[in-house]
Protein backbone atom coordinates (compact mmCIF):
# COMPACT_ATOMS: atom_id res chain seq x y z
CA UNK A 1 0.00 0.00 0.00
CA UNK A 2 1.26 3.32 -0.84
CA UNK A 3 1.19 5.37 2.66
CA UNK A 4 1.04 8.70 2.15
CA UNK A 5 0.31 11.37 4.42
CA UNK A 6 -0.88 15.20 4.16
CA UNK A 7 -0.05 16.39 7.24
CA UNK A 8 3.06 16.73 6.22
CA UNK A 9 5.61 17.90 2.77
CA UNK A 10 7.21 15.75 1.04
CA UNK A 11 10.99 15.96 -0.68
CA UNK A 12 11.36 15.09 -4.00
CA UNK A 13 12.59 11.33 -3.47
CA UNK A 14 9.93 10.71 -1.17
CA UNK A 15 7.34 12.16 -4.03
CA UNK A 16 8.95 9.94 -6.32
CA UNK A 17 8.40 6.87 -4.62
CA UNK A 18 5.30 7.73 -3.82
CA UNK A 19 4.15 8.22 -7.79
CA UNK A 20 6.04 5.41 -8.68
CA UNK A 21 3.88 3.11 -5.62
CA UNK A 22 0.89 4.43 -6.67
CA UNK A 23 1.39 3.33 -10.57
CA UNK A 24 3.11 0.20 -8.94
CA UNK A 25 -0.24 -0.53 -7.50
CA UNK A 26 -3.15 0.54 -9.67
CA UNK A 27 -1.40 -0.42 -13.14
CA UNK A 28 -5.31 -0.15 -14.49
CA UNK A 29 -5.72 3.53 -13.17
CA UNK A 30 -2.65 5.01 -13.41
CA UNK A 31 0.81 6.03 -15.11
CA UNK A 32 3.10 7.31 -14.55
CA UNK A 33 5.55 9.62 -17.31
CA UNK A 34 7.98 12.27 -17.00
CA UNK A 35 7.09 14.96 -19.29
CA UNK A 36 11.17 16.22 -19.19
CA UNK A 37 13.59 17.38 -16.76
CA UNK A 38 14.09 20.45 -14.22
CA UNK A 39 17.18 22.70 -14.85
CA UNK A 40 18.85 20.48 -12.08
CA UNK A 41 18.26 17.09 -13.64
CA UNK A 42 14.77 16.14 -12.15
CA UNK A 43 12.26 14.27 -13.78
CA UNK A 44 8.79 16.25 -13.84
CA UNK A 45 6.30 13.85 -13.05
CA UNK A 46 2.97 13.84 -14.36
CA UNK A 47 0.72 11.34 -12.97
CA UNK A 48 -2.00 9.73 -16.68
CA UNK A 49 -5.46 8.57 -14.36
CA UNK A 50 -8.16 7.24 -16.00
CA UNK A 51 -9.38 3.23 -16.16
CA UNK A 52 -7.07 2.24 -18.88
CA UNK A 53 -9.53 -1.30 -19.51
CA UNK A 54 -12.03 1.17 -21.15
CA UNK A 55 -9.70 2.94 -23.51
CA UNK A 56 -6.86 4.99 -23.36
CA UNK A 57 -6.37 8.18 -21.91
CA UNK A 58 -5.69 10.16 -25.06
CA UNK A 59 -9.25 9.07 -26.16
CA UNK A 60 -10.89 10.55 -23.48
CA UNK A 61 -11.48 14.40 -22.24
CA UNK A 62 -8.82 14.85 -19.40
CA UNK A 63 -8.41 17.54 -16.94
CA UNK A 64 -4.91 19.29 -15.90
CA UNK A 65 -3.83 19.96 -12.50
CA UNK A 66 -0.83 20.84 -11.65
CA UNK A 67 1.20 22.45 -8.36
CA UNK A 68 4.49 23.95 -6.64
CA UNK A 69 5.44 25.52 -9.70
CA UNK A 70 6.38 28.80 -7.21
CA UNK A 71 9.04 27.18 -4.65
CA UNK A 72 7.48 27.74 -1.58
CA UNK A 73 4.16 26.77 -2.34
CA UNK A 74 4.14 23.68 -1.40
CA UNK A 75 0.73 22.84 -0.21
CA UNK A 76 0.08 23.58 -3.73
CA UNK A 77 1.73 19.67 -4.01
CA UNK A 78 -0.46 18.68 -1.54
CA UNK A 79 -3.71 19.56 -3.00
CA UNK A 80 -2.37 17.54 -6.20
CA UNK A 81 -1.70 14.41 -4.33
CA UNK A 82 -4.65 14.48 -2.34
CA UNK A 83 -6.56 14.78 -5.75
CA UNK A 84 -4.76 11.20 -7.26
CA UNK A 85 -5.20 9.48 -3.83
CA UNK A 86 -9.01 10.38 -3.77
CA UNK A 87 -9.50 9.09 -7.74
CA UNK A 88 -7.20 6.05 -7.28
CA UNK A 89 -8.98 4.87 -3.68
CA UNK A 90 -12.44 5.78 -4.34
CA UNK A 91 -12.53 4.21 -7.74
CA UNK A 92 -15.15 1.40 -7.67
CA UNK A 93 -16.45 3.18 -4.38
CA UNK A 94 -17.76 6.53 -5.04
CA UNK A 95 -19.94 6.54 -8.21
CA UNK A 96 -18.97 10.20 -9.25
CA UNK A 97 -14.83 8.90 -8.98
CA UNK A 98 -16.02 5.62 -11.46
CA UNK A 99 -17.66 7.24 -14.09
CA UNK A 100 -15.05 10.55 -13.86
CA UNK A 101 -12.34 7.58 -14.51
CA UNK A 102 -14.47 5.53 -16.46
CA UNK A 103 -15.19 8.08 -19.43
CA UNK A 104 -12.63 10.91 -19.05
CA UNK A 105 -8.45 11.35 -17.72
CA UNK A 106 -6.52 13.22 -15.63
CA UNK A 107 -3.38 14.79 -15.96
CA UNK A 108 -2.15 15.24 -12.63
CA UNK A 109 0.98 17.20 -12.17
CA UNK A 110 2.18 17.47 -8.25
CA UNK A 111 5.25 19.53 -8.73
CA UNK A 112 5.65 21.33 -11.82
CA UNK A 113 9.04 23.09 -10.12
CA UNK A 114 10.78 20.15 -8.07
CA UNK A 115 14.11 22.21 -7.77
CA UNK A 116 12.63 24.93 -6.38
CA UNK A 117 10.31 23.00 -3.87
CA UNK A 118 13.28 20.86 -2.63
CA UNK A 119 15.52 24.08 -1.40
CA UNK A 120 11.97 25.29 0.46
CA UNK A 121 11.95 22.25 2.05
CA UNK A 122 15.44 21.50 3.05
CA UNK A 123 16.67 21.55 6.72
CA UNK A 124 18.17 24.26 6.24
CA UNK A 125 15.47 26.22 3.21
CA UNK A 126 16.06 28.61 0.78
CA UNK A 127 13.02 30.48 0.06
CA UNK A 128 13.26 31.52 -4.01
CA UNK A 129 10.07 32.33 -6.31
CA UNK A 130 10.62 29.77 -8.75
CA UNK A 131 13.47 27.95 -10.69
CA UNK A 132 16.80 27.51 -9.22
CA UNK A 133 18.53 28.74 -12.17
CA UNK A 134 20.01 32.31 -11.79
CA UNK A 135 18.46 34.79 -13.87
CA UNK A 136 18.98 37.18 -15.19
CA UNK A 137 22.65 37.41 -13.80
CA UNK A 138 24.66 34.61 -12.73
CA UNK A 139 26.56 37.04 -9.81
CA UNK A 140 24.82 38.04 -6.58
CA UNK A 141 24.43 42.06 -6.68
CA UNK A 142 25.01 43.83 -3.35
CA UNK A 143 22.32 43.86 -0.58
CA UNK A 144 20.58 41.71 1.69
CA UNK A 145 19.16 38.35 1.10
CA UNK A 146 16.73 36.08 2.66
CA UNK A 147 18.68 33.38 4.62
CA UNK A 148 18.15 31.54 7.95
CA UNK A 149 20.82 32.94 9.59
CA UNK A 150 20.95 30.90 12.65
CA UNK A 151 19.77 28.23 11.04
CA UNK A 152 17.09 26.89 12.96
CA UNK A 153 15.11 25.65 9.82
CA UNK A 154 13.04 29.16 9.66
CA UNK A 155 13.35 32.45 7.71
CA UNK A 156 12.00 34.54 10.16
CA UNK A 157 12.20 38.91 10.27
CA UNK A 158 15.17 40.94 12.04
CA UNK A 159 14.15 43.61 14.19
CA UNK A 160 16.73 46.49 15.00
CA UNK A 161 16.07 49.45 16.85
CA UNK A 162 16.02 52.44 15.23
CA UNK A 163 14.83 55.73 15.81
CA UNK A 164 13.43 56.26 12.64
CA UNK A 165 11.96 53.31 12.09
CA UNK A 166 8.35 52.76 10.25
CA UNK A 167 7.08 49.93 13.00
CA UNK A 168 6.25 49.94 17.03
CA UNK A 169 4.62 47.48 19.05
CA UNK A 170 0.92 47.09 19.22
CA UNK A 171 -0.05 48.31 22.88
CA UNK A 172 -2.26 45.61 23.33
CA UNK A 173 0.23 42.92 22.14
CA UNK A 174 3.79 43.55 22.61
CA UNK A 175 4.56 40.63 19.83
CA UNK A 176 2.79 42.50 17.47
CA UNK A 177 4.42 45.16 14.80
CA UNK A 178 2.20 47.63 13.53
CA UNK A 179 3.24 50.46 10.97
CA UNK A 180 4.16 53.82 12.96
CA UNK A 181 0.93 56.61 12.63
CA UNK A 182 2.03 59.05 9.78
CA UNK A 183 2.30 61.81 12.53
CA UNK A 184 3.96 59.62 15.66
CA UNK A 185 6.82 61.90 16.94
CA UNK A 186 10.25 60.84 17.45
CA UNK A 187 11.66 59.92 20.38
CA UNK A 188 9.25 56.82 20.55
CA UNK A 189 10.52 53.19 20.78
CA UNK A 190 10.60 52.34 16.89
CA UNK A 191 11.69 49.69 14.97
CA UNK A 192 13.26 48.98 11.52
CA UNK A 193 11.86 45.10 10.28
CA UNK A 194 13.81 43.16 7.56
CA UNK A 195 13.67 39.75 6.69
CA UNK A 196 16.29 37.58 8.30
CA UNK A 197 19.21 37.25 6.26
CA UNK A 198 22.57 38.26 5.59
CA UNK A 199 24.35 41.54 3.80
CA UNK A 200 26.78 41.29 0.92
CA UNK A 201 29.77 44.37 1.20
CA UNK A 202 27.41 45.85 3.63
CA UNK A 203 29.30 48.91 4.68
CA UNK A 204 27.86 49.26 8.26
CA UNK A 205 25.41 51.83 7.14
CA UNK A 206 23.40 51.50 3.88
CA UNK A 207 21.15 48.63 3.46
CA UNK A 208 19.36 47.43 0.73
CA UNK A 209 17.58 44.59 -0.77
CA UNK A 210 19.18 42.46 -3.27
CA UNK A 211 17.21 41.30 -5.80
CA UNK A 212 17.26 37.83 -6.03
CA UNK A 213 20.06 35.78 -7.64
CA UNK A 214 17.13 33.34 -9.15
CA UNK A 215 14.66 35.73 -10.29
CA UNK A 216 12.50 33.50 -12.85
CA UNK A 217 8.98 33.16 -12.29
CA UNK A 218 8.11 30.14 -14.32
CA UNK A 219 4.37 31.24 -14.31
CA UNK A 220 5.64 34.20 -16.83
CA UNK A 221 7.38 32.20 -19.32
CA UNK A 222 3.53 31.01 -21.21
CA UNK A 223 3.50 31.91 -24.45
CA UNK A 224 0.57 34.57 -23.96
CA UNK A 225 0.90 38.32 -23.94
CA UNK A 226 4.50 37.25 -23.16
CA UNK A 227 6.81 40.18 -22.26
CA UNK A 228 10.67 40.29 -21.83
CA UNK A 229 10.43 43.14 -19.36
CA UNK A 230 7.85 40.83 -17.18
CA UNK A 231 9.55 40.58 -13.91
CA UNK A 232 10.78 36.58 -14.18
CA UNK A 233 9.56 36.09 -18.21
CA UNK A 234 13.37 34.66 -18.68
CA UNK A 235 14.46 34.62 -22.64
CA UNK A 236 11.53 34.01 -24.50
CA UNK A 237 8.44 31.65 -23.60
CA UNK A 238 8.82 28.31 -22.46
CA UNK A 239 12.87 28.95 -22.57
CA UNK A 240 12.85 27.36 -18.99
CA UNK A 241 12.55 23.09 -19.21
CA UNK A 242 9.52 23.14 -16.60
CA UNK A 243 7.16 25.06 -18.17
CA UNK A 244 8.61 24.07 -21.46
CA UNK A 245 7.76 20.50 -20.64
CA UNK A 246 4.43 21.58 -19.60
CA UNK A 247 3.59 23.31 -22.63
CA UNK A 248 4.73 20.35 -24.84
CA UNK A 249 2.59 18.23 -23.03
CA UNK A 250 -0.42 19.95 -22.84
CA UNK A 251 0.31 20.44 -27.05
CA UNK A 252 0.58 16.79 -27.65
CA UNK A 253 -2.96 16.01 -25.32
CA UNK A 254 -5.39 18.20 -27.76
CA UNK A 255 -8.04 16.13 -25.25
CA UNK A 256 -7.45 18.75 -22.13
CA UNK A 257 -10.94 20.53 -21.88
CA UNK A 258 -9.96 22.36 -18.39
CA UNK A 259 -7.08 23.20 -15.76
CA UNK A 260 -6.23 23.72 -12.40
CA UNK A 261 -2.64 25.35 -11.13
CA UNK A 262 -2.63 24.79 -7.56
CA UNK A 263 -0.84 28.21 -6.01
CA UNK A 264 -0.96 29.73 -2.28
CA UNK A 265 -2.29 31.73 -1.08
CA UNK A 266 -5.09 33.91 -0.43
CA UNK A 267 -8.19 31.27 -1.01
CA UNK A 268 -9.29 32.47 -4.03
CA UNK A 269 -10.12 30.79 -7.48
CA UNK A 270 -8.49 32.99 -10.17
CA UNK A 271 -9.37 32.53 -13.76
CA UNK A 272 -8.84 34.98 -16.80
CA UNK A 273 -8.81 37.40 -18.25
CA UNK A 274 -6.12 38.90 -16.46
CA UNK A 275 -5.68 41.70 -19.35
CA UNK A 276 -9.04 43.07 -19.93
CA UNK A 277 -12.55 43.45 -18.05
CA UNK A 278 -15.09 40.74 -18.28
CA UNK A 279 -16.85 42.27 -20.83
CA UNK A 280 -14.04 41.52 -23.16
CA UNK A 281 -15.24 37.93 -22.86
CA UNK A 282 -17.40 36.10 -25.28
CA UNK A 283 -20.97 36.47 -23.86
CA UNK A 284 -21.21 32.57 -23.81
CA UNK A 285 -17.82 31.90 -22.18
CA UNK A 286 -18.40 34.46 -19.51
CA UNK A 287 -21.87 32.90 -18.71
CA UNK A 288 -20.22 29.50 -18.20
CA UNK A 289 -16.65 30.49 -16.76
CA UNK A 290 -19.08 32.56 -13.66
CA UNK A 291 -21.52 29.56 -13.34
CA UNK A 292 -18.25 27.09 -13.20
CA UNK A 293 -16.89 29.57 -10.66
CA UNK A 294 -20.03 29.25 -9.02
CA UNK A 295 -19.53 25.75 -8.14
CA UNK A 296 -16.27 26.23 -6.83
CA UNK A 297 -17.48 28.42 -4.29
CA UNK A 298 -20.09 26.24 -3.10
CA UNK A 299 -17.39 23.25 -2.96
CA UNK A 300 -14.98 24.95 -1.38
CA UNK A 301 -16.04 28.03 0.61
CA UNK A 302 -13.14 29.83 -1.86
CA UNK A 303 -14.51 32.90 -3.89
CA UNK A 304 -14.11 32.93 -7.46
CA UNK A 305 -13.10 36.11 -9.48
CA UNK A 306 -11.45 37.44 -11.98
CA UNK A 307 -7.91 38.68 -12.05
CA UNK A 308 -8.27 41.58 -13.98
CA UNK A 309 -11.07 42.85 -11.58
CA UNK A 310 -10.15 41.26 -7.99
CA UNK A 311 -6.53 40.53 -8.16
CA UNK A 312 -3.75 42.85 -9.81
CA UNK A 313 -0.82 43.96 -7.49
CA UNK A 314 -0.37 47.19 -9.80
CA UNK A 315 -3.88 48.40 -10.95
CA UNK A 316 -2.90 49.96 -14.07
CA UNK A 317 -0.51 46.74 -15.25
CA UNK A 318 -1.30 43.21 -15.96
CA UNK A 319 0.60 40.21 -15.44
CA UNK A 320 1.98 38.82 -18.92
CA UNK A 321 2.71 35.05 -19.49
CA UNK A 322 0.80 33.10 -16.83
CA UNK A 323 -0.53 29.48 -17.19
CA UNK A 324 -4.15 29.88 -16.66
CA UNK A 325 -3.99 33.18 -19.54
CA UNK A 326 -2.30 30.51 -22.03
CA UNK A 327 -5.13 27.86 -21.22
CA UNK A 328 -7.74 30.35 -21.44
CA UNK A 329 -7.13 32.43 -24.39
CA UNK A 330 -5.01 30.66 -26.75
CA UNK A 331 -6.17 27.12 -25.82
CA UNK A 332 -9.31 27.85 -25.43
CA UNK A 333 -10.26 25.76 -22.18
CA UNK A 334 -11.84 26.99 -18.74
CA UNK A 335 -8.64 26.96 -16.72
CA UNK A 336 -8.53 28.36 -13.03
CA UNK A 337 -5.65 29.37 -10.32
CA UNK A 338 -6.62 27.96 -7.37
CA UNK A 339 -4.66 30.25 -4.26
CA UNK A 340 -5.03 27.45 -1.34
CA UNK A 341 -5.28 28.92 2.11
CA UNK A 342 -6.28 31.92 3.75
CA UNK A 343 -4.93 32.94 6.87
CA UNK A 344 -7.17 36.22 7.43
CA UNK A 345 -10.71 33.88 6.63
CA UNK A 346 -9.17 31.92 9.31
CA UNK A 347 -9.16 34.63 11.81
CA UNK A 348 -12.80 35.72 11.05
CA UNK A 349 -11.67 37.99 8.50
CA UNK A 350 -13.96 37.73 5.65
CA UNK A 351 -14.44 40.92 3.53
CA UNK A 352 -10.81 41.81 2.56
CA UNK A 353 -9.31 42.26 -0.64
CA UNK A 354 -6.72 40.10 -1.30
CA UNK A 355 -3.97 42.69 -2.04
CA UNK A 356 -5.13 45.69 -1.57
CA UNK A 357 -4.90 44.15 2.32
CA UNK A 358 -1.38 43.70 2.34
CA UNK A 359 -1.10 47.32 1.62
CA UNK A 360 -3.35 48.77 4.05
CA UNK A 361 -5.74 46.85 6.82
CA UNK A 362 -6.50 48.18 10.15
CA UNK A 363 -4.55 46.85 13.14
CA UNK A 364 -7.51 45.11 14.29
CA UNK A 365 -7.17 42.80 12.06
CA UNK A 366 -3.78 41.98 12.92
CA UNK A 367 -4.72 41.06 16.20
CA UNK A 368 -7.34 38.87 15.11
CA UNK A 369 -4.65 36.83 13.26
CA UNK A 370 -2.86 36.84 16.32
CA UNK A 371 -5.69 36.15 18.69
CA UNK A 372 -6.18 32.95 15.86
CA UNK A 373 -2.67 31.85 15.95
CA UNK A 374 -2.88 31.44 20.36
CA UNK A 375 -6.20 29.56 20.23
CA UNK A 376 -5.43 27.22 17.05
CA UNK A 377 -1.98 26.98 17.20
CA UNK A 378 -0.88 27.63 20.73
CA UNK A 379 1.01 30.33 19.54
CA UNK A 380 3.38 28.50 17.39
CA UNK A 381 3.14 30.30 14.36
CA UNK A 382 4.42 33.70 15.85
CA UNK A 383 7.72 33.66 17.10
CA UNK A 384 8.55 36.19 19.83
CA UNK A 385 11.21 38.26 18.92
CA UNK A 386 14.55 36.68 20.64
CA UNK A 387 18.47 38.30 21.06
CA UNK A 388 20.63 37.04 18.44
CA UNK A 389 23.87 38.52 17.34
CA UNK A 390 23.96 39.35 14.12
CA UNK A 391 27.29 38.61 12.09
CA UNK A 392 27.03 42.04 10.30
CA UNK A 393 24.45 43.98 12.34
CA UNK A 394 25.33 43.19 15.78
CA UNK A 395 22.49 42.65 18.07
CA UNK A 396 19.09 42.25 16.82
CA UNK A 397 16.16 40.15 17.45
CA UNK A 398 14.48 36.93 15.28
CA UNK A 399 10.90 36.53 15.37
CA UNK A 400 7.58 37.41 13.38
CA UNK A 401 5.73 35.15 11.70
CA UNK A 402 7.13 31.59 10.83
CA UNK A 403 5.05 32.50 7.42
CA UNK A 404 6.00 29.12 5.48
CA UNK A 405 3.43 27.49 7.43
CA UNK A 406 1.06 30.27 8.55
CA UNK A 407 1.17 32.65 5.99
CA UNK A 408 2.38 31.31 2.41
CA UNK A 409 1.17 27.76 3.24
CA UNK A 410 -1.83 26.22 5.97
CA UNK A 411 -0.43 24.52 9.11
CA UNK A 412 0.35 21.44 8.94
CA UNK A 413 -2.57 19.84 11.19
CA UNK A 414 -4.64 21.99 8.92
CA UNK A 415 -3.40 21.33 5.06
CA UNK A 416 -5.94 18.15 4.82
CA UNK A 417 -8.85 19.90 6.01
CA UNK A 418 -7.81 23.01 3.50
CA UNK A 419 -6.74 20.52 0.12
CA UNK A 420 -9.73 18.60 0.60
CA UNK A 421 -12.81 20.40 -1.26
CA UNK A 422 -10.40 21.68 -3.65
CA UNK A 423 -9.84 17.65 -5.08
CA UNK A 424 -13.89 17.71 -4.91
CA UNK A 425 -14.21 20.69 -7.33
CA UNK A 426 -11.47 19.41 -9.41
CA UNK A 427 -13.34 16.39 -10.42
CA UNK A 428 -16.64 18.28 -10.95
CA UNK A 429 -14.12 20.20 -13.26
CA UNK A 430 -13.23 17.09 -15.11
CA UNK A 431 -16.82 15.84 -15.30
CA UNK A 432 -18.51 19.06 -17.17
CA UNK A 433 -16.38 18.17 -19.98
CA UNK A 434 -17.85 17.16 -23.50
CA UNK A 435 -17.83 13.65 -23.76
CA UNK A 436 -18.72 12.04 -27.31
CA UNK A 437 -21.27 8.48 -27.01
CA UNK A 438 -23.16 6.61 -29.53
CA UNK A 439 -26.92 8.10 -29.19
CA UNK A 440 -27.88 5.37 -32.04
CA UNK A 441 -26.38 3.20 -34.69
CA UNK A 442 -28.70 1.16 -37.07
CA UNK A 443 -29.10 0.00 -40.19
CA UNK A 444 -31.37 -1.52 -42.67
CA UNK A 445 -30.93 -4.01 -45.89
CA UNK A 446 -32.39 -3.99 -49.24
CA UNK A 447 -31.12 -6.99 -50.79
CA UNK A 448 -26.98 -6.06 -51.08
CA UNK A 449 -27.60 -2.71 -50.74
CA UNK A 450 -27.33 -1.21 -46.47
CA UNK A 451 -28.16 2.19 -44.96
CA UNK A 452 -25.90 3.04 -41.98
CA UNK A 453 -27.06 5.49 -39.76
CA UNK A 454 -25.26 6.75 -36.93
CA UNK A 455 -26.25 9.47 -34.69
CA UNK A 456 -23.76 10.66 -31.70
CA UNK A 457 -24.07 12.64 -28.99
CA UNK A 458 -22.19 14.89 -26.38
CA UNK A 459 -23.45 13.75 -23.13
CA UNK A 460 -21.37 16.46 -21.18
CA UNK A 461 -22.48 19.71 -20.28
CA UNK A 462 -19.75 21.77 -21.95
CA UNK A 463 -20.09 21.84 -25.90
CA UNK A 464 -17.08 20.13 -27.85
CA UNK A 465 -15.29 23.26 -28.65
CA UNK A 466 -15.22 24.01 -24.71
CA UNK A 467 -15.65 27.74 -25.23
CA UNK A 468 -15.93 30.60 -28.19
CA UNK A 469 -12.97 30.98 -27.74
CA UNK A 470 -11.25 27.89 -28.70
CA UNK A 471 -13.78 28.19 -31.76
CA UNK A 472 -12.24 32.03 -32.49
CA UNK A 473 -8.58 30.98 -31.90
CA UNK A 474 -9.23 27.93 -34.99
CA UNK A 475 -7.79 25.64 -32.29
CA UNK A 476 -10.49 22.75 -31.83
CA UNK A 477 -11.27 20.22 -34.58
CA UNK A 478 -14.49 19.48 -35.79
CA UNK A 479 -16.24 15.80 -35.03
CA UNK A 480 -15.15 13.33 -37.52
CA UNK A 481 -17.33 9.99 -38.25
CA UNK A 482 -15.49 7.84 -40.32
CA UNK A 483 -16.58 4.78 -42.02
CA UNK A 484 -14.52 2.02 -42.64
CA UNK A 485 -15.23 -0.43 -46.11
CA UNK A 486 -13.06 -4.05 -46.76
CA UNK A 487 -12.32 -4.92 -49.91
CA UNK A 488 -15.71 -5.73 -51.87
CA UNK A 489 -17.80 -3.35 -50.03
CA UNK A 490 -18.67 -0.16 -51.74
CA UNK A 491 -20.15 3.07 -50.66
CA UNK A 492 -23.31 4.33 -52.59
CA UNK A 493 -23.73 7.41 -50.54
CA UNK A 494 -22.48 9.04 -48.24
CA UNK A 495 -18.79 10.03 -47.51
CA UNK A 496 -15.89 8.03 -45.89
CA UNK A 497 -14.79 11.02 -44.01
CA UNK A 498 -17.75 12.94 -42.21
CA UNK A 499 -16.98 16.72 -40.70
CA UNK A 500 -20.03 17.49 -38.07
CA UNK A 501 -18.53 21.05 -36.50
CA UNK A 502 -18.84 21.19 -33.00
CA UNK A 503 -22.05 19.61 -30.60
CA UNK A 504 -23.21 21.88 -28.27
CA UNK A 505 -23.53 20.84 -24.41
CA UNK A 506 -25.68 22.16 -21.93
CA UNK A 507 -23.96 25.12 -20.53
CA UNK A 508 -25.87 27.81 -22.74
CA UNK A 509 -29.23 26.14 -21.41
CA UNK A 510 -31.47 28.61 -19.85
CA UNK A 511 -32.75 27.66 -16.41
CA UNK A 512 -36.28 29.49 -17.03
CA UNK A 513 -38.30 26.28 -18.65
CA UNK A 514 -40.72 28.38 -20.83
CA UNK A 515 -37.94 29.65 -22.84
CA UNK A 516 -35.63 27.51 -22.46
CA UNK A 517 -34.35 25.96 -25.65
CA UNK A 518 -34.50 22.46 -25.94
CA UNK A 519 -33.69 21.53 -29.26
CA UNK A 520 -31.14 18.43 -30.00
CA UNK A 521 -28.36 20.87 -30.54
CA UNK A 522 -26.15 18.14 -28.51
CA UNK A 523 -26.57 15.50 -31.18
CA UNK A 524 -24.99 14.72 -35.04
CA UNK A 525 -26.44 12.34 -37.45
CA UNK A 526 -24.25 10.44 -40.57
CA UNK A 527 -26.01 8.04 -43.11
CA UNK A 528 -23.98 5.98 -45.26
CA UNK A 529 -25.28 3.68 -48.22
CA UNK A 530 -23.22 0.66 -49.06
CA UNK A 531 -23.50 -1.85 -51.17
CA UNK A 532 -21.80 -5.25 -49.43
CA UNK A 533 -22.44 -8.66 -49.03
CA UNK A 534 -24.34 -9.77 -45.76
CA UNK A 535 -21.77 -10.98 -43.58
CA UNK A 536 -19.36 -7.95 -44.10
CA UNK A 537 -18.01 -5.90 -41.57
CA UNK A 538 -17.41 -2.14 -41.70
CA UNK A 539 -15.86 -0.20 -38.70
CA UNK A 540 -17.05 3.11 -37.75
CA UNK A 541 -15.66 6.07 -35.83
CA UNK A 542 -16.48 8.95 -33.95
CA UNK A 543 -13.91 11.24 -33.13
CA UNK A 544 -13.59 14.98 -31.52
CA UNK A 545 -10.53 15.95 -29.80
CA UNK A 546 -12.09 17.26 -26.61
CA UNK A 547 -14.85 14.90 -26.08
CA UNK A 548 -13.30 11.58 -27.14
CA UNK A 549 -12.78 8.97 -29.82
CA UNK A 550 -15.80 6.20 -29.66
CA UNK A 551 -15.86 3.17 -32.64
CA UNK A 552 -18.47 0.38 -33.17
CA UNK A 553 -18.13 -2.44 -35.84
CA UNK A 554 -21.18 -3.16 -37.82
CA UNK A 555 -22.11 -6.58 -39.35
CA UNK A 556 -24.17 -6.08 -42.24
ZN1 LIG B 1 2.11 30.85 -6.98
Amino acid sequence: MTDIRFDRYYRYDELTAILQGWADEYPTLCRLESMGQSFEGRDIWVLLLTNFDTGPDTEKPAYWADGNIHATETSASTAALYLINKLLTEYGRDERITYALDSRAFYVVPRLNPDGAEWALADIPKFIRSSTRPYPRTDELDGLREEDVDGDGRILQMRLRDPNGNWKTHPDDPRLMIPRAPDDLPGGEYYRLLPEGRIKNYDGVIIKMAPPLQGLDLNRQFPVFWEPNQQGAGHYPGSEPEPGAAMKFIADHPNITGSVSFHTFSGVYLRPPTKGADDTLPTQDLFTYKKLGKLAEEMTGYPAVSVFHDFKYDPKEFIKGTFDDWMYEYLGVYSWTCEIWSIQRQAGIEEYKYIDWFREHPAEDDLKIMQWNDDVLDGKGYIDWYEFDHPQLGQVELGGWHTFETWRNPPYQLLEKEVAPLADYAITSCLVSPKLEWYEVRHTAVGSVHTIRAVVHNTGWLPTNVTEQATKMKVVRELELDIKLPAGAKLLSGELKTMRGQLKGRDHKWQYAVWSDDSTTERAKVEWVVEAEAGTEVAITAVHPRAGAIRQTITL
